[in-house]
């Protein structure tokens, strides 16, 4: 079945979404990309901004987590340095990883979020695992190619702003 990565919620930056809403909405687990996500592309340690939110993240009950597709040794640098768990090579959109991981978590997908600047990786894997999915902007676009995957990704966010303007209408 083709899935339609359009985001559940689209924000600027992960400094947007705050812990006492995902709380609300029941998000035990929360994914995070790492990659223009929570830093950009060769930051080598979390800024101290980023480990603040984090901490807020688990004052509320809420994990989170790095869930990234990179290879090397970032994820594990910024995990270790912000106390918290990760996968790397995580193949997303495949969700193979995912499924693997609550399980080990015992968490179910209507407790589980993501978080990313990818529409056909990070959202694209949370739709077809069935969890709340939420795109931001990537945090740098200055790479040619980043900013062409951006473009090619825009009609998903304009479906999503179409979509929430309707339910606007609606309330
Ligand atoms: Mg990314």
């Amino acid at each position: 079945m083709l899935t339609m990565p359009i985001p559940d919620i689209i924000l600027k930056s992960i400094y947007e979404l705050k812990p006492e809403k995902l709380s609300e909405m029941g998000i035990k687990l929360l994914l995070m990309d790492l990659d223009n996500t929570l830093d950009k592309y060769h930051a080598k340690f979390p800024t101290v901004r980023l480990r603040n939110w984090i901490d807020g993240m688990k004052r509320a009950g809420i994990e989170p987590f790095i869930y990234s597709n990179s290879h090397g040794d970032r994820a594990e640098r910024f995990a270790n340095s912000l106390s918290i768990e990760y996968v790397n090579k995580a193949s997303k959109p495949n969700v193979k990883r995912l499924f693997e991981l609550l399980k080990e978590k015992n968490v179910s997908p209507e407790n589980t979020a993501i978080i990313g600047d990818q529409i056909y990786t990070d959202i694209l894997c949370g739709k077809k695992g069935g969890i709340l999915t939420i795109a931001i902007t990537p945090i740098d676009m200055t790479n040619p190619f980043h900013l062409f995957r951006y473009g090619a990704e825009l009609p998903f966010r304009y479906a999503y702003k179409r979509r929430d303007k309707m339910k606007e209408k609606k309330d």
